[in-house]
């Protein structure tokens, strides 16, 4: 499909005069840096988009996929192999650059204890409760830690320990000496390592420290040598920080950070801890739950890859935070499933209509071209035949006067086939109609008739000896609040109808051999992706999006 069309964003522009100013040798490298604890959401998709993007638009562009693996109880190679599947399947390839955070644990201990060296550093042995205690708050200054100057050789000694293995968890912290009375309070001596005795999904047990994320991030952003480390506005305040490391060791690369907005959709969070909490209590299938704002969640719902790339290049790259309607992901989606998604017919409430001047063992082959105003998508040949389904919804005992579709009396024109008219229906004993009689008229094939009669409604149908039987998943909103975190627990916003299961919808047959994942239109219907966990090909779809639908629109005036 066409791709959004790029627009201008301050990124874009600093990018634009670093590389007239020649600032970087003309490079652009960036890097996307998801920590490996739980499958990436549309806003990481925001963030690939950007960095993969900026690269990509620039001759000398390269992107790292970096696993920023820090904290090996959250972290596991399930969660890795989900990330690269997804960055992959969004179009994005970073070649031979996969790096990982662990990858430099040797060269950040080495940084650290050069920081020691330089007393920027130094072993504090507070516990947790103190250490918060004497760090102050907003309008209370912090006040130095007992260990804050201890000798430059004792605390080399004491950082070996804890590197030994000498220390239990909890006791021994190493932190940057900087500034307990800073404004900023990630100035306020933060800590940099500290002691974790848990094995490593790829350092195994060769560590018992670990560095955090503040020490960790900007130096492995400058082994990298990555020239500009763009990131979400929450990181503001810690780019001093960013710079303090890297001045105070006088790196070689000195990235930019820069910080942009982050997504935020309607009805759902955003954010891993909260969509594990889903996976975890079972609310959700897993983390493709169709449902869900995770990008394998959306590609088994059928969004395809560019359909989300364009909705990331649409909501554009600033510095204000806002949330984006659900409606504006949706339209793009529609959009290029509009050019791509092939058509069948397909009814989910069926009902059934006999054909009484229509031979029983008679089958007519159609060709989905014959339509007079909008010929088909590529052709296919559906059969037609005495009993047809048709929905349930296109038929009323006693219509209004707006309703162009079937009631008693009435004729429609069925799509790519003849008139139908209604002359009779049966019900069940609560009134329910259970079958529709009706005769069709041969002279209307192509939905003309000779006579110059005309009839308003075009309803889809299929033969009933000839349709398969399929599943349909119907997904509404996962939360039932815009905001599902803005009061209380988000749990509690969960939408109660977010799914609907329908048993018993009848399909075309030329759906037959189709693949999974593959996205069709079901006329007048929406979009609909057969599910990729449907091992058994059962024939199971799950709405991606629906079609805008008029008649709805006419109803609530
Ligand atoms: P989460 O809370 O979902 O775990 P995170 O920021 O902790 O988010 P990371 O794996 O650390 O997740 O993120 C990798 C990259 O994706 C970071 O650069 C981060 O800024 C970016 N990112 C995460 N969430 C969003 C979002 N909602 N919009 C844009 N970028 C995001
Ligand atoms: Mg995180």
């Amino acid at each position: 499909m066409t791709e959004e069309k790029v627009q201008s964003n301050f990124i874009r522009t600093i990018i634009a005069k670093d590389l007239e100013s020649e600032k970087h040798d003309g490079k652009v490298t960036t890097r996307f840096p998801p920590e490996p604890n739980g499958y990436l959401h549309i806003g990481h998709a925001k963030s690939i988009c950007l960095n993969f993007g900026l690269a990509n638009e620039n001759e000398k562009g390269t992107c790292n996929l970096r696993f920023d693996d820090t904290n090996p109880e959250k972290e596991n190679i399930e969660y890795i192999n989900a990330i690269k599947s997804d960055v992959e399947w969004l179009g994005f390839n970073w070649e031979d650059r996969e790096f990982y955070s662990s990858d430099y644990f040797e060269k950040l201990y080495n940084f650290a204890t050069q920081l020691i060296k330089n007393g920027k550093a130094y072993v504090c042995s507070l516990n947790a409760d103190d250490m918060r205690e004497y760090r102050g708050t907003l309008t209370k200054p912090g006040k130095p830690s007992p260990d804050r100057d201890k000798s430059i050789e004792d605390n080399i000694e004491l950082f070996e320990s804890m590197r030994a293995g000498e220390f239990e968890e909890g006791t021994h912290t190493l932190r940057a000496k900087i500034d307990m009375s800073s404004s900023n309070m990630n100035l306020r001596d933060p800590a940099i390592y500290r002691i974790k005795k848990v094995h490593h999904h790829r350092t195994g047990d060769k560590w018992c420290i670990y560095p955090m994320y503040d020490f960790t991030h900007c130096l492995s952003d400058s082994i990298e040598n990555i020239t500009h480390s763009i990131c979400t506005l929450e990181f503001e305040d810690h780019r001093p920080l960013y710079d303090w490391f890297l001045d105070e060791l006088k790196t070689e690369c000195h990235p930019q950070q820069i910080e942009f907005a982050r997504l935020n959709l309607e009805y759902t969070v955003m954010s891993k801890r909260k969509l594990m909490k889903l996976v975890e209590k079972n609310l959700v299938e897993g983390w493709n739950d169709p449902r869900m704002p995770t990008i394998s969640g959306m590609r088994r719902r059928g969004y395809s890859p560019a359909s989300i790339r364009n909705f990331c290049e649409r909501i554009g790259v600033g510095k204000k935070e806002s949330r984006i309607e659900f409606g504006m992901l949706e339209e793009k989606v529609r959009e290029d499933l509009n050019e791509n998604a092939k058509r069948v017919s397909c009814i989910l409430k069926p009902l059934k209509v006999i054909i009484e001047n229509l031979p029983e063992d008679e089958v007519i082959e159609l060709s989905t071209q014959n339509h007079p105003q909008k010929p088909e998508m590529g052709e296919r040949i559906v059969p037609f035949s005495r009993e047809l389904y048709i929905e349930r919804d296109d038929f009323m005992i006693d219509p209004p006067k707006k309703f162009f579709r079937l009631g008693p009396g009435k004729e429609v024109r069925l799509r790519f086939a003849f008139f139908l008219k209604c002359i009779d229906y049966k019900t069940d004993e609560n009134g329910e109609v259970t079958e529709l009689r009706c005769t069709y008229d041969p002279e209307t094939l192509g939905g003309k008739a000779p006579d110059g009669r005309k009839v308003k409604g075009t309803i889809h149908w299929v033969s009933a000896k000839h349709a398969l039987t399929a599943r349909v998943n119907l997904y509404g909103m996962l939360f039932s609040d815009i905001n599902p975190e803005e009061s209380g627990d988000f749990l509690e916003n969960l939408n109660p109808e977010s799914i609907e299961v329908l048993d018993d919808c009848k399909i075309e047959p030329s759906i037959k051999d189709a693949e999974k994942e593959t996205t069709y239109q079901f006329e007048r219907q929406g979009y609909f992706c057969i599910d990729s966990n449907d091992d058994a090909n059962g024939l199971i779809f799950n709405r991606t999006v629906s079609l805008r639908d008029t008649w709805a629109k006419i109803k609530k005036g």
